[in-house]
Formats: C-alpha cells, structure tokens, sequence
C-alpha cells in the first residue's frame, strides 16, 4: 500500500537520517528500487517527473503499475509515490490518479503566488491524505544548455512556506540537478543552517543529489536534510551497465537479443546504485 511522506519524514528527521526518492522511468526501474528497499528494510519514496510520467504512458498508469507491482512483489515496507517539481496542473492530475505526494514546484512564480497555490493544494491534499513538498529559491542546473550553479533560497522565504503547512520543504542550497561542473562551489551549510534554525522540525529536502561527495551529504542530513533525490546517477549506471553488454557483444551470442537479457545489467546496476545511497542516508533497516 502506498503512504503519503509525512510519518516516514518526521522519522527521519527525529532519527538523523534520510529517506531516498529514487526517480523511476519504466517498469525494470520501479522494480529494481522497489525490491531492494525491500531487501534493506529502507522505506522509500519513488519520484516521478512530467517527462517520466508523460513517457510512462500518464500518471494513471503508473500509479496503477506501482500499486500492482507492491502488492505483486509483496514489497512491506512504506513506498511513496510522489511527483517530482509538479506544475500546478500536473499535481491536480496525480490527485486525481491514486499519487500519496506531490511536490508543488512554484519556485518560478512571485512568492505571493507561489503563496496562494500552495495553500490552496495543501488544502486538498490534506482532505485526501497526501503529504506535500514545496519549494524555495530555484534549484540550478542545466537549462538549455546553461549550467546555472545553485541558488541559495532566504531562510525567511523557507520559513514563511514552511509555516504554510507543508509537509517536507525543498530549499536551493548550492545543489543542482544532474552533473556537478568541475569548478562548483559546494553546498552552503550556513544557508542550511539557518533555514533549519528557522523551519524547526521541517523535514528538508535535498535535490541534485547525483555527485555530492559522501561527506557533504552526511553533514545535510545532521543539519537537517531528511529526503534526498536521486536521478541522474541511476540513469548514468543504468546506461553503463546495458552498453557493457553490448560492447561485449552478449546480445550476439545465443538468445542474448531477448530484452530481459539485455536490460538485466542495467537493473542490476540501479539495484546496487539504490543500495549504496540507502547506506550513505541511513535509511536502511528503518522501515
Ligand atoms: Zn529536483
């Protein structure tokens, strides 16, 4: 069965660690994050993007494959499905589709706007049991081929989200999304700090978690980071790992040519990607 964030969050926050939303693509992706939450006794939170949604078919079908696939595979421990930087449209669609999170990504409209839309969805997902991640201060990375380099979101913004009634809050600490440039300046602990000193009990969020070195991420979660996203490096393991089995020609030899053959490796590598982040967050043997 599907939870909403909340329970799961506070946890984490209260037992300094974090949770790991694990963007999924199709269905081998959902099934290699799902069975080793399972095999680690780690709760865990599946994300999904518009594109990724839009690849999978909509978000009804998804909802649908991942309600299926927990009861199918006998998953127990708490799985959330959650959109990830959710236009205002798009979290009504996954209301309606059976999602238990939504991440309302308003950081690009005024913050008076951004205001007003996300008190009138915390309303709602309040009525149908839905926990609900805001954001604060744009999170940077590549767009249209410009790398921006993080932005640091205002500890008082943070606070006047947060006091909305949100459920988790994403705040731009330096992180962005995808690959980290060569010359990036690292995370900001002094932002971070002083959004948690103001937020309290918040659960935080932490995008672009692709690359951050270990010791930067166990430093977040002491200072308050309870929800860690990963996307990028699943992808790029994936990708390494099936064009493995075709530089080595495997799909040649044999029934090597069957797509469960070809696509196992890379299963297999998001499965070991999953598992080494759950160690770094913690999460394992928490659910
Ligand atoms: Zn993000």
């Amino acid at each position: 069965m599907l939870v909403n964030a909340k329970e799961m969050l506070t946890k984490a926050k209260a037992g300094k660690y974090a949770v790991g939303q694990f963007n999924i693509n199709n269905l081998e992706w959902t099934k290699a994050v799902l069975q080793t939450a399972e095999e680690l006794k780690s709760p865990v939170i599946l994300g999904v993007s518009a594109g990724a949604g839009k690849y999978m078919c909509g978000f009804k079908t998804v909802a649908a494959m991942v309600d299926a696939m927990v009861e199918s595979l006998g998953i127990t421990v708490p799985v959330v499905l959650h959109l990830d930087h959710g236009t205002y449209e798009d979290c009504y669609k996954c209301i309606e589709a059976g999602f238990s999170s939504i991440m309302f990504d308003g950081s690009h409209y005024p913050i008076e706007e951004n205001i007003a839309k996300t008190k009138e969805l915390i309303a709602v997902c309040a009525e149908k049991n839905l926990s609900l991640e805001a954001e604060v201060g744009a999170i940077g990375g590549e767009e249209d081929g410009v790398i921006g380099m993080g932005e640091c979101a205002d500890p008082n913004e943070c606070k006047m989200i947060a006091d909305l009634g949100v459920t988790m809050l994403a705040a731009g600490i330096g992180n962005i999304h995808g690959k980290y440039p060569e010359n990036w300046a690292g995370l900001s602990f002094e932002t971070l700090d002083a959004i948690q000193q103001k937020t309290g009990e918040m659960p935080l969020v932490l995008h672009g978690g692709t690359g951050i070195p270990a010791d930067m991420i166990k430093k977040a979660i002491s200072l308050g980071v309870a929800k860690i996203n990963v996307n990028t490096e699943c992808q790029i393991a994936f990708t390494a790992a099936v064009r493995e089995y075709i530089e080595a020609g495997k799909d040649l030899t044999g029934k090597g040519f069957d797509p469960r053959k070809v696509l196992a490796p890379g299963t297999e590598a998001i499965k070991a990607t999953v598992r080494e982040k759950m160690e770094l967050f913690g999460s394992v043997g928490k659910a």
